[in-house]
């Protein structure tokens, strides 16, 4: 196979180079760290008052992790280690209104992010005669424009066509020949479906790859995409605390995902001793930003569950390689690509004096995509009887929930006491959505 590499030094850079660059960018990310009021105090408390008292690559661990708790709590500007004005940009996590994880950006950073993700893209053989439709979320959520940058740094056609709307989706495709398209993967696999109905051919678009990624997925589920579409699939991985898409992604090989160690530094722990795993087994992987001025993030405890690949890939790149992601040691949700903890769906629907004591939230697959149901139990002034107010109740539940989390989910009413109530750990979320990581 003939290899495209975009920085062909750098992607093959021999590992103890690698580590000495990745050494001298640590101090630097530190150096950053030490200018925000967040780490300003916590390095502090680890006897780390300067860039100087990292001597080594091992030092790194004595930085204390960063949560998601943590990024709330400098919510907004406790993690900002540049000058207000020289900040070009900010992004947030999926689905976190109310409770935001903002990250910033300078000029600079920008440049460095849009670099790794063109990266990306080339690695998987496309070129600036490729035309690219970003059928991602554009806005607070990392990945349109993230992919966006990189596709045009790699000098494709871009589409920022953005999600949804399967219908406009093909009507561009034909119109632009579009080649390469970055979606979650449960938006390919309903692409495929809603390709039928509209009666598009495959003969009539001339799509060769796919991007996936924002949301966990199988490799059953990548190659049922291939097969249905006939393209190549790769995985995608990124989250907005490290920038977004172009942290970890896969070569023409498909057997992993090569983290880019020049911009990040991965770790993988147990989540519950917090500490490093043995090489290759599976953990909670904990990521450092190396490549951000704006908003230097030490230790990030991703909750992502992965492990490495131990032997080295066949492309020849000597950044290691991540499995697929197979869950989160926490008890986020995905739904649709949008990241909603069960608290937030709680904290909405408990502030509405109408509902009951017990909820259920239910995910389940409905066709290719997710679906979100509801079911809150109504407290004893509503009559179950008179459907007039109950139908308010359910479009008001209905309406706040999707102003606050983005997601419009399916609301059920039950009377009260009627919902199941488990007799330890109340059970409030059924996913019944296949497992087959
Ligand atoms: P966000 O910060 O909104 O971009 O969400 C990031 C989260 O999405 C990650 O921490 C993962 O849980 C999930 N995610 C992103 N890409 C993938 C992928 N390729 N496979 C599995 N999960 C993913
Ligand atoms: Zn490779």
């Amino acid at each position: 196979m003939d290899f495209q590499y975009w920085h062909p030094a750098v992607e093959k850079m021999p590992r103890d180079r690698l580590e000495s660059l990745q050494l001298e960018k640590l101090k630097a990310e530190v150096g950053y760290a030490l200018k925000t009021p967040f780490y300003t105090s916590r390095l502090a408390a680890a006897g780390i008052h300067s860039a100087d008292d990292i001597k080594t690559l091992d030092d790194l661990r004595r930085i204390p992790f960063t949560t998601k708790h943590d990024l709330r709590e400098g919510f907004p500007w406790g993690f900002l280690a540049i000058p207000r004005a020289e900040v070009v940009r900010l992004h947030a996590s999926s689905g976190t209104t109310g409770m935001p994880t903002t990250i910033y950006f300078s000029r600079d950073d920008i440049k460095r992010w849009s670099g790794f993700v063109a990266r990306c893209i080339y690695g998987t053989g496309c070129t600036k005669e490729d035309v690219f439709q970003n059928m991602i979320t554009y806005g607070l959520f990392t990945g349109g424009l993230g992919f966006h940058a990189g596709g045009e740094e790699v000098g494709m056609l871009v589409i920022p066509s953005g999600a949804g709307n399967t219908f406009r989706q093909f009507r561009l495709m034909q119109d632009f020949g579009t080649t390469v398209v970055h979606a979650t993967p449960s938006f390919l696999l309903h692409v495929e479906d809603r390709m039928r109905e509209a009666g598009v051919k495959r003969e009539h678009i001339s799509l060769k790859r796919a991007f996936a990624g924002a949301e966990p997925y199988s490799e059953d589920t990548r190659r049922r995409i291939e097969g249905l579409l006939h393209i190549d699939v790769y995985n995608s991985y990124g989250l907005s605390e490290m920038n977004g898409p172009g942290v970890a992604f896969e070569c023409q090989c498909k057997n992993g995902l090569h983290v880019w160690e020049d911009g990040y530094i991965a770790e993988i722990i147990d989540p519950d001793t917090l500490e490093p795993v043995a090489d290759g087994e599976t953990g909670e992987l904990v990521l450092t930003v190396l490549c951000r001025e704006a908003t230097p993030i030490l230790r990030y405890r991703t909750r992502d569950l992965t492990g490495f690949y131990t032997e080295a890939c066949p492309c020849g790149r000597t950044h290691r390689r991540l499995r697929r992601i197979t869950g989160r040691s926490d008890d986020m949700l995905i739904i649709n690509g949008v990241n909603i903890f069960p608290s937030q769906i709680e904290e909405v629907i408990m502030g509405i004096k109408e509902v009951g004591n017990n909820y259920l939230i239910v995910v389940e697959k409905y066709g290719a995509l997710d679906r979100l149901t509801v079911k809150t139990e109504v407290g004893p002034e509503i009559f179950m009887d008179d459907s007039r107010p109950l139908n308010a109740l359910k479009e008001r539940i209905r309406a706040t929930l999707q102003a606050s989390i983005s997601i419009n989910p399916k609301v059920e009413l039950h009377e009260g006491g009627s919902l199941p109530v488990s007799e330890g750990k109340a059970v409030r979320v059924q996913d019944t959505r296949p497992r087959d990581v």
